[in-house]
């Protein structure tokens, strides 16, 4: 049996992964009244990705015969000052997610659930990936500060993102 507790926490989880899908979509929304489509693209997979993400773990309580529980979201931001502060604020975001997700994994450690370690394991391992991305695209975004063909280039290559 899945605790309260780790019931509560995933369906925690769950809502900051909608969460995160919100605040891309609205990242997206931005690059897009900005003129950036490939950022507006790359942003774009990524709100789907992190539906994808509340799916994986709105799929694991149903498995383990809890109930899943729907939250109300805060509003995201609409607008940031530029390319780098939307992706600066990806990353922070992300590091956010890979301290609630560890959270996690600590209580499922303390009270011995290894289903749920086992199923954290790929978020563990996703959210390396997650940061690395980010962080890619930041350093893609700062070598390309002032030169507006640099942004160009830099703005077709994110719009190359494959849907993975
Ligand atoms: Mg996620």
């Amino acid at each position: 049996m899945i605790s309260e507790k780790m019931t509560q926490a995933i369906n925690d989880q769950i809502n900051r992964e909608f969460y995160s899908a919100f605040l891309y979509l609205a990242m997206a929304n931005d690059a897009m009244d900005k003129g950036f489509k490939g950022a507006a693209h790359w942003l774009t997979l990524q709100f789907e990705e992190e539906q994808e993400h509340a799916m994986k773990f709105s799929a694991y309580l149903q498995d383990r015969g809890a109930k899943v529980k729907l939250a109300a979201m805060d509003m995201p931001k609409t607008e940031w000052k530029d390319l780098l502060a939307i992706f600066k604020e990806v990353l922070d975001h992300e590091k956010q997610v890979t301290a609630w997700i560890n959270e996690i994994n600590a209580l499922a450690i303390a009270e011995k659930d290894y289903a749920t370690q086992s199923m954290l394991r790929w978020f563990i391992d996703e959210q390396v990936e997650e940061e690395a991305s980010a962080s890619d695209v930041i350093w893609m975004l700062e070598m390309s500060a002032g030169s507006k063909s640099a942004l160009f280039m830099a703005d077709k290559t994110l719009g190359g993102r494959k849907d993975d």
